[in-house]
C-alpha cells in the first residue's frame, strides 16, 4: 500500500509516522505528480485556510479533486473541513463529500478536550478522540453516513464510499483503528494487498 499524506501544513508527519508503523509505504504530498501511484491520501489537522490557499497556489486543488473521486481520501480536522461541500464560509475547499462543516464549532473554553466515541465500524471499544479547535459535521446527506457522534448527538465522523471524514485526531493517540480502517478503504479491488 502506498498512501500519501498532503504535506503543506499541520500535523501530516504524525499520520506518516502512523502509516509506516502500520507498514504502508507513506508519501509526503506537496505537488500534483506526488499523487501518482497512491492508493489513498490522508488531508491532515491544521488550519484548512492556510492548507487550502497552499493547495491552490501549488496547483493541486483540481488534482486533488480528481484524485478523490477514485481513490480513498481521508480527512481529519482541517482535511475533513477541506473534504466538505459547505464550511459555512468562503474559502477553498475541495467539496467531495456531502457533508457541512461548522468550524470551530465547540468554542474557545472547550478548544481542546478529549471524549469516548462509540464507532461501531471498529468494533465494541470506545474510541479514544482527541478535538483540536474541532469542526463539527452538521449535516451528512446523498450517500454519506454517520459514523460516530458526541453523548450531545453531534456528528464527529462520517464516510461515503471511499471518503472519510474524521473532526478529531486519531493520528495523536496510540490507537491505529481508524488508520487501519482507512487502509482497508484504500485498498485496491483487487485485494493485492502487501505482506
Ligand atoms: N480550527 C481549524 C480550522 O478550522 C482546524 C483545527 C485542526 O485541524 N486541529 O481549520
Amino acid at each position: 500500500m502506498r498512501v500519501g499524506v498532503l504535506a503543506l501544513q499541520g500535523d501530516f508527519a504524525e499520520h506518516l509516522a502512523m502509516l509506516e508503523k502500520l507498514g504502508a509505504e507513506a508519501v509526503p504530498v506537496r505537488l500534483p505528480e506526488d499523487l501518482e501511484g497512491l492508493d489513498g491520501l490522508i488531508l491532515p489537522g491544521g488550519e484548512s485556510t492556510t492548507i487550502g490557499q497552499l493547495a491552490e497556489r501549488w496547483g493541486l486543488v483540481e488534482p486533488l479533486r480528481a484524485f478523490g473521486s477514485e481513490k480513498a481520501v481521508w480527512g481529519t480536522c482541517a482535511g475533513a473541513i477541506l473534504l466538505s461541500r459547505d464550511a459555512g464560509r468562503k474559502q477553498p475547499l475541495l467539496g467531495l463529500m456531502d457533508i457541512r462543516v461548522a468550524r470551530n464549532a465547540f468554542g474557545r473554553q472547550v478548544a481542546s478536550f478529549e471524549a469516548d466515541l462509540a464507532v461501531p465500524d471498529l468494533g465494541e471499544t470506545p474510541f479514544r478522540a482527541v478535538f483540536i479547535r474541532a469542526p463539527s459535521i452538521e449535516e451528512v446527506w446523498g450517500q454519506a453516513r454517520v459514523l460516530a457522534r458526541l453523548p450531545d448527538g453531534r456528528i464527529v465522523a462520517a464516510r461515503e464510499g471511499r471518503l472519510l471524514a474524521t473532526a478529531f485526531h486519531p493520528e495523536l493517540t496510540g490507537d491505529d483503528r481508524f488508520h487501519r480502517y482507512f487502509l482497508e478503504m484504500a485498498a485496491p479491488p483487487d485485494g493485492s494487498k502487501p505482506g
